[in-house]
């Protein structure tokens, strides 16, 4: 009957969701406790190249962490874990000390970008805990930037945008990340001045295939070069994927060809005892 049916559902259902609530509770836990002891969280950098004169003006500080137990975790699975349980404001502050930390060592002066959470804007704390970055590390201020996606201005818009207008006062750059896969408003181009847009992999890689892809790609580039803001095309994982994006008017590039993201020199033998231990490499 449909009775016994819905009670059979509810019963394979239930402990499925227990289950997925427990590891839940258990990653964020795990999380709290790596954060609190600084103990498995790194921060690997991605350089960004101009494609002119073939410099690296900036590297992206990429999180990566690796669990006592199941060795290394990509972000894409426990960022969402520290967002809903608010655990990313404490990470955010920490990756933002980090990234200031070592970039005042780099002896190429290149620029140190940083993820910024939505759940980090609108609530009056990244310009303190920015400050207190630079400060601590004396990097100057316009050697960081702050990389928000479009969903970070949805919701209390004018509150985040606040947050992010407190920053570039201080002269901090910032960069709208993964452009052309939200809402790729031009109204949050009109909203505020971003100094950077960084174009998506998904439409570099897509664009040698697609004319569609392509045009959209320079659509982006000559906006970027009306507006006076630097193009980022993103996700440069081939000789084409970078013959494309130049020819389409990118001014910098980013992506596997040109490095993939690795740890600072301090940081590699303590990784590769990790790594080693766990037999598991942490994804580049
Ligand atoms: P994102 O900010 O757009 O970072 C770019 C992602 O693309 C990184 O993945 C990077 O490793 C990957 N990538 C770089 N070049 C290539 C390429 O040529 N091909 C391909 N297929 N991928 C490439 P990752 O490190 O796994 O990070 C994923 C996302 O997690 C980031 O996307 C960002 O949204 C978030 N994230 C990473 N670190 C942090 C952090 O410190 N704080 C916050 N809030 N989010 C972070
Ligand atoms: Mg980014
Ligand atoms: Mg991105
Ligand atoms: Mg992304």
């Amino acid at each position: 009957s449909a009775k016994a049916a819905g009670k059979r559902t509810f019963r394979l259902f239930v402990p499925n969701m227990e289950t997925r609530l427990h590891e839940r509770l258990r990653l964020e836990a795990k999380l709290r406790h790596a954060l609190e002891a600084d103990e498995g969280l790194f921060l690997f950098y991605q350089p960004i190249t101009d494609v002119r004169t073939r410099k690296v003006t900036a590297r992206e500080g990429l999180i990566r962490w690796h669990h006592p137990v199941r060795g290394w975790i990509s972000p894409g699975e426990f960022i969402p874990v520290a967002e809903e349980s608010g655990l990313i404001r404490e990470i955010g502050d920490w990756v933002i000390r980090r990234a200031c930390r070592d970039a005042a060592a780099w002896e190429d002066q290149a620029r140190v970008a940083v993820n910024v959470s939505p759940r980090q804007l609108g609530i009056g704390t990244l310009a303190p805990a920015v400050l207190g970055a630079l400060v601590a590390s004396g990097l100057p201020p316009d050697r960081l930037e702050i990389e928000v996606t479009e969903s970070a201005l949805l919701g209390d818009e004018q509150d985040a945008l606040a947050d992010l207008r407190r920053v570039r006062d201080m002269g901090v750059r910032v960069a709208l990340d993964d452009f052309g896969t939200g809402f790729s408003s031009l109204a949050h181009l009109r909203a505020f001045p971003f100094d950077k847009i960084k174009i998506d992999g998904s439409f570099v890689q897509d664009a040698v295939r697609r004319p569609d892809c392509a045009a959209i790609v320079r659509v982006v580039a000559d906006l970027g070069h009306r507006l006076g803001v630097t193009t980022v095309a993103e996700g440069v994982e081939t000789e084409a994927h970078l013959d494309l994006v130049v020819a389409e008017g990118c001014t910098e590039v980013q992506g596997f060809l040109l490095g993939r993201p690795a740890p600072s020199a301090s940081d590699i033998p303590l990784i590769a005892a990790l790594t080693e231990a766990f037999a598991v490499r942490p994804a580049a």
